[in-house]
């Protein structure tokens, strides 16, 4: 059963996939005619889907937000999915609630409000040269100096880097790991590059980062880990989402061609070959959704025992299953379906990365296989029911 979606939220949910249809498709054709992001063009529709109201809905109500169900969040970013070069962020554009978990009063006011307030952004820099899929082999330090902190290392492919006002920062305090909010001008941080990525052009760049000697105040450290890796364990569920979101919209853009084309004398929807591709298609993105809705309904019900398994089994099969309607669309495209100006070709592309980024597959298999080897399969079943951990 799909969970209920508000009707406040079904609303915004047509208003953005209006949005997507009317401002965004239009500008990936234009994107893929230039070979290039127009940034000012992207400045302006970013300003324009906020002012439509698509920020910070996952915020509180006192932070600005609509405090939304992850349920109703999932609902939005299926539609973010529907559009490619990463401009599905700016209609889905939720806020750093997890920060809120971590922060002070003082650091919410300093660095989560302007973010509220869309004067800057924030981006996590985790991932290292030397660590990516096991944080604990990062080498970056935070050597406590004076009434401050000294950070030393590199962090790798920090989305978002390139327009961030200030970075979270995961290094070695000593024996623990913590989170420093750095601000982009702190002394000793460099930004060293901006490699490109298969996904290119994309809205956001993934920036390399070198601190050297990098002070920062005592006031400058997070509290915690734990905001962390609910932040690692939200985005898996969304990126779940995006991908069913993408999955339909390849479903959709197949099954028109079929009924357009023609080969030998007869539309190819008439082969069994196109019509097979297209059955498993719409029949595997059915299996994704379903369980991500299912995953979404059991964080809202804030029942922790199973959540990072079953996160980890929406987003393994879902971003598997985006990857193999991407592929599929293309056949049905046959070479339209390998021309940049072709929709299926930008997200067979851009959805590689989804079995990569927070997480690649192994590793969900990884949580997946732990967990089911020490609870046994019924604490696994998505049938509604809670089960004990
Ligand atoms: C476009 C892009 C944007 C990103 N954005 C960010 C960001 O904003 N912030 C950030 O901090 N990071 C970001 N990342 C980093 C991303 O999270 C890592 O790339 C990812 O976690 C994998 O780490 P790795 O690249 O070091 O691969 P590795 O950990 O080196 O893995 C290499 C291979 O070994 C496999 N492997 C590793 N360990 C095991 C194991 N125990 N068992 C079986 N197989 C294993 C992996 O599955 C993979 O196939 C981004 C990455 C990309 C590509």
């Amino acid at each position: 059963m799909m969970p209920e979606i508000p009707e406040e939220v079904r609303a915004i949910k047509a208003r953005i996939a209006e949005f997507v249809r009317e401002e965004l498709h239009p500008f990936e054709a234009e994107i893929a005619e230039r070979g290039e992001i127009d940034e000012g063009k992207l400045s302006a529709l970013r300003a324009k889907a906020r002012e439509a109201g698509f920020s910070n809905l996952n915020m509180p109500r006192e932070y600005g937000g609509m405090d939304l169900s992850v349920v109703s969040q999932v609902a939005l970013e299926e539609e973010a999915g529907k559009t490619t070069n990463g401009l599905g962020y700016m209609v889905a554009d939720r806020g750093p609630r997890e920060l809120l978990d971590l922060a002070s009063p003082e650091q919410i006011e300093r660095y989560v409000m302007p973010v509220v307030r869309g004067e800057t952004r924030e981006a996590w820099a985790i991932t290292e040269p030397g660590a990516g899929s096991d944080i604990k082999d990062i080498a970056t330090t935070a050597a406590k100096d004076g009434d401050g902190w000294v950070l030393d290392g590199e962090k790798w492919f920090v989305t978002g880097g390139e327009r961030a006002g200030f970075f979270i920062v995961l290094a070695w305090d000593g024996e623990e790991q913590a989170s420093f909010l750095v601000d982009r001008d702190a002394p000793g941080l460099e930004i060293v590059r901006t490699p490109a990525f298969m996904h290119d052009p994309y809205a956001s760049k993934h920036v390399e980062l070198r601190l050297t000697g990098c002070r920062v105040p005592s006031s400058a450290r997070l509290g915690g880990d734990k905001g962390t890796k609910r932040w690692f364990s939200l985005e898996r569920i969304m990126i779940a989402a995006r991908c069913c979101g993408a999955a339909e919209r390849l479903v959709d853009l197949a099954r028109s061609w079929s009924l357009e084309r023609e080969a030998s004398g007869r539309k190819i929807s008439e082969y069994q070959a196109i019509q097979f591709m297209l059955a498993d298609s719409v029949t595997e993105l059915n299996a994704a959704r379903l369980m991500t809705y299912h995953v979404a309904q059991v964080w809202d019900q804030d029942d922790p025992s199973i959540l990072h398994g079953k996160t980890a089994m929406a987003k393994l099969f879902a971003s598997e299953m985006a990857g193999r309607v991407a592929d599929r669309a293309v056949q049905i495209f046959g070479g339209r379906g390998y021309m940049v100006e072709n929709p299926a070709e930008r997200y067979y592309r851009e959805l590689r990365v989804d079995r990569i980024w927070e997480g690649t597959s192994e590793i969900q298999r990884l949580i997946i296989a732990r967990g089911l080897l020490k609870r046994g399969a019924k604490a696994y079943m998505m049938d509604g029911r809670r089960h004990p951990g």
